[in-house]
């Protein structure tokens, strides 16, 4: 409580901004995502590393858009990109070379040959699931159990589970994600543990025999919205076998992955190629942009005309223009060793700070993307992720981060995002934070 006032104290304009914004603008904001209660916190603007929010508090940014900002805010090779897309023309819905160059500089970093944009992360995961389905003729997806894929109404299922039933990890119940999902729907979604091959054959035999065979497994190789969870040895080329021998389409959601984990997502840092690959996030320096990776095979669906992957706004040129220059001159080499470091870096902090106060958690990332995980044991799945739930103590690392200049994602599912503005004084002031709160807690 203390901390909580501490933080409304120094919101007052924010919480003016919210009087007028929520007139007329659902909850005074433009997404649920970007609630906070009691208001949310306005902000002012970005640079770099960090952000100022319109009371004036300065934050390390360690949230960076939900982890799209790896390129850092303002940075001036997005601008420039920007800026000499803008006076020749911002929209046409036709296609320009900044397209095909960008898809093969795709190729060249996840190994799929063909692909397509879409404006979102959801648009992506929603279009590749349906490409799947046509390439299989088949209805039924498999997901795993408390992933996050978009708002779409296929993979708002499972998401938060009943855990209170975790005694069968296998059969969780299926939940939709709010409201408004059609109930007919829900059961084509198919939920299963991750980090378990033998369960996921185990269930496709059942659909099969159900004559429910899925047309797709939707995965994150590496999951990133239960804190990170990375695959144990050997499980990801189980699962590419067994979807293979099944005829299942394999899709890696790189949304979150993809560009921040390392140059070739969680396909190459991982070494297991699947069938098609989504992405968004990181791709565009903070324009919105998805893209979907595939097989010659699997994208003949599209190129047949079977599949309608369409959008006004797909492929807009500044959006193309801002993926082009993030990869080619931002994404380097250089990047992703800085990213590797300074990441190194913050996690032995975390992880000194864990050890110096007994505290109940460890430190995990890879690339740009990092977390302490609040839990004494290892995890691994959904139920040993829900078993370890510390939103108690997650919660006062979110005011103290916030409370001590480190702007962060409140929630356990996420982490931190570096960019290539971050630097060790970020770290520290990270790591500082993090201490003073186990600090508290412990003492
Ligand atoms: N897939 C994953 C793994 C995500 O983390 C997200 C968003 O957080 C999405 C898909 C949806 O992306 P978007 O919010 O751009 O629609």
């Amino acid at each position: 409580a203390r901390e909580g006032a501490k933080l409304d104290a120094r919101l007052g304009k924010s919480r003016e901004m919210y009087g007028k914004a929520r007139e007329h603008l659902c909850n005074g904001v433009a997404s649920s995502y970007q609630l906070r209660d009691p208001w949310p916190i306005y902000v002012d603007h970005g640079q770099g590393a960090k952000l100022w929010d319109v009371d004036g508090n300065e934050y390390y940014d360690f949230h960076n858009g939900f982890g799209a900002m790896v390129q850092g805010h303002g940075n001036p090779i997005i601008g420039e990109a920007i800026a000499e897309r803008f006076p020749k023309g911002t929209h046409f819905a036709l296609p320009d070379e900044d397209d095909f160059v960008v898809a093969d500089e795709l190729t060249q970093r996840f190994g799929l040959p063909k692909w397509r944009f879409t404006n979102s992360g959801s648009e992506a995961t929603m279009d590749a699931i349906r490409i799947a389905r046509a390439y299989t003729h088949r209805d039924h997806i498999m997901k795993i159990f408390g992933s996050y894929h978009g708002h779409h109404d296929a993979v708002m299922v499972s998401i938060v589970g009943d855990y209170e039933n975790i005694g069968d990890k296998n059969h969780l119940k299926k939940i939709p994600y709010g409201a408004g999902i059609p109930k007919s729907l829900v059961p084509l979604t198919v939920p299963v543990p991750f980090n378990d091959a033998d369960a996921l054959e185990a269930r496709i035999r059942e659909m099969e025999t159900d004559d429910e065979a899925p047309a797709c497994l939707i995965m994150e190789a590496c999951l990133m919205n239960m804190s990170i969870v990375p695959p144990e040895p050997g499980y990801l080329e189980k699962v590419r076998e067994i979807t293979k021998r099944h005829g299942i389409v394999l899709i890696f959601d790189e949304v979150k992955t993809g560009l921040t984990i390392g140059p070739g997502g969680a396909t190459k840092l991982f070494g297991v190629t699947p069938d098609m690959v989504t992405m968004a996030k990181a791709l565009s320096g903070g324009l919105p942009m998805g893209a979907i990776g595939g097989t010659d095979e699997v994208m003949s669906v599209v190129e047949s005309g079977e599949v309608y992957q369409v959008g006004t706004y797909s492929g807009n040129p500044l959006c193309v223009a801002a993926a082009r220059a993030n990869l080619e001159k931002v994404l380097t080499p250089e990047a992703y060793k800085h990213f590797d470091e300074l990441n190194s870096y913050l996690m032995e902090g975390c992880t000194e700070v864990v050890k110096k106060y007994d505290f109940p958690g460890y430190s995990i990332g890879f690339g740009a993307k990092g977390c302490v995980t609040f839990s004494p044991h290892k995890i691994v799945d959904y139920v040993t992720f829900k078993q370890g739930q510390r939103t108690d103590v997650n919660q006062l690392c979110w005011l103290y981060a916030m409370n001590n200049g480190v702007f962060m994602t409140p929630g356990r599912e996420e982490e931190w995002t570096l960019s290539v503005a971050h630097d060790k004084a970020a770290c520290d002031a990270y790591i500082e934070a993090f201490a003073r709160m186990a600090h508290d807690v412990t003492e």
